[in-house]
């Protein structure tokens, strides 16, 4: 079996070396982590979790449901533990992250396949079978290198939301409950009263906030908008977005105003994720800002919510579906970097790239997914969307339309998500 060097044991690097692994191949897995870390890590351990702990929704009638069930056929790694570690989040799969990423590189160094160096990658010698994972934070001079030869890479900005600690929580202000009472009340939610509302977005939008010269060139990604941002586009947004209260019902048995959700980031449930509340604001103001919301007046900050800089290819011109170079076929590209975008997406494209780097070494047909699936609809839309390629999230959007028209839109759904499951089946052994 070939020898395959994998750099980056982020999400998509650590499914890829597990993945090979079981294929029988032998792995060189370069990481900088721990002697170098980028602004978003913090862990020693590999596959970090680096913002929310939420992998999304479980729902398989749902974009990231549907991709976790595809990559449950293919026998994704890293989501056997994801499963393994989850935290109860309503109908989204979210995991303690520092269990999930412990006992991830707990896999990858027991395995005596894999053989992990430490080190920063400067260069690439494309002649050899490499798999590049090294995030939308690819350290230098690595990143420099890409650009030399992939072309200009492109970049938007990312946010983080900020984590409190639960002992910090006013729980007389709060009551828990999911919403439309799904997942046996998952969640803590901290109700505003009307004034309170508009007296927290007036304050939002007027607070300070970090670099805010780039921002203004609207290099944002749509799902992952900085709070203060969502804001600005109209009072009452943010009541339709991630402080809707619909399907909710307070301690008097009614719908609050607006409501803040805080998900569980760790099983003991010791800290709590404020959900939506990505944001680049200056760390002083998220401390008075968000403790204008009742239940956070006194919140203990234990991370701040932080903007990142977010590298990616332009997909469409370097790589094919398979996540192979088109220059350079001995070499793949997975992960945030190669164009998907999300924790999810980030893993199945390490999955489908080491299935893909396996078959090319061994002479095989590539694992061609048809737009039917999501990991195939994804995949084709790296390959093809030319115009103003931006990364993609698993959305059913992408998938190929039914050869029949159903009008209900639910049963549209569950008959899409039901084809894609069936054909999955029958490729697995393709
Ligand atoms: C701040 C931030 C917040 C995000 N929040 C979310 C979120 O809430 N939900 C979501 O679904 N997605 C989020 N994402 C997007 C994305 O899903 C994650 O970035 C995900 O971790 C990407 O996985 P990856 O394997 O591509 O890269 P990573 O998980 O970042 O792994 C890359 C690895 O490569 C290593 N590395 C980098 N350069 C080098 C080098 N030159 N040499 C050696 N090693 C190197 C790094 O140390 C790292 O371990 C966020 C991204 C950022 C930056």
């Amino acid at each position: 079996m070939t020898d395959i060097t994998i750099i980056g044991a982020g999400l998509a690097g650590c499914e890829a070396a597990l993945t090979l692994s079981s294929l029988g191949h032998n792995v060189t897995l370069y990481d900088a982590k721990p002697a170098t870390m980028s602004a978003a890590h913090h862990s020693d351990n590999f596959a970090e979790v680096v913002c929310s702990n939420s992998f999304k929704s479980d729902d398989l009638y749902s974009g990231s449901g549907l991709l976790k069930a595809e990559l449950r056929i293919l026998g994704c790694k890293l989501l056997e533990v994801a499963d393994r570690v989850k935290v109860p989040a309503g109908g989204a799969l979210a995991v303690d992250r520092e269990k999930f990423s412990s006992q991830v590189t707990a896999l990858i160094k027991n395995d005596p396949k894999i053989t992990v160096k430490t080190e920063i990658v400067d260069k690439i010698d494309l002649s050899m079978p490499h798999i590049i994972c090294t995030g939308p934070l690819t350290l230098e001079p690595l990143s420099s290198f890409l650009n030399e030869i992939l072309g200009q890479s492109l970049y938007f900005y990312d946010a983080a939301a900020p984590i409190i600690s639960a002992d910090s929580i006013d729980m007389s202000r709060v009551f828990t409950a999911s919403r439309y009472d799904k997942g046996e009340g998952d969640y803590i939610n901290c109700p505003l009263t009307k004034n309170e509302y508009y007296e927290f977005v007036r304050e939002l939008i007027a607070a300070e906030r970090v670099r805010q010269r780039e921002f203004e060139k609207d290099e944002i990604f749509e799902g992952c908008m900085p709070i203060e941002i969502m804001a600005m586009r109209g009072v009452d947004t943010l009541r339709f977005g991630p402080l809707k209260p619909v399907g909710m019902v307070d301690r008097n048995g009614e719908m609050p105003f607006a409501v803040v959700q805080l998900r569980k980031e760790n099983e003991e449930g010791t800290m709590f994720n404020i959900v939506g509340f990505q944001t680049n604001l200056k760390f002083g103001e998220q401390k008075r800002v968000f403790g204008l919301i009742p239940a956070l007046k006194n919140a203990e900050f234990l991370r701040y919510g932080v903007m990142h800089r977010n590298m990616f290819i332009n997909a469409p011109n370097a790589i094919d579906r398979h996540f192979m170079l088109k220059k350079y076929p001995d070499c793949f590209i997975a992960g945030q970097l190669s164009g998907v975008e999300g924790y999810v997406e980030s893993i199945a494209s390490g999955l489908l790239a080491a299935l893909n780097m396996d078959r090319a070494l061994s002479g095989k047909r590539m694992l061609d997914l048809p737009r039917e699936t999501m990991l195939g609809a994804l995949t084709i839309y790296l390959e093809t969307h030319h115009y103003d390629f931006q990364p993609m999230n698993a959305n059913l959007g992408l998938l190929a339309p039914l050869d029949r028209i159903v009008k209900d839109k639910a049963l549209r759904k569950r008959e899409m998500c039901d084809r894609a499951i069936e054909i999955m089946k029958k490729l697995k052994n393709d």
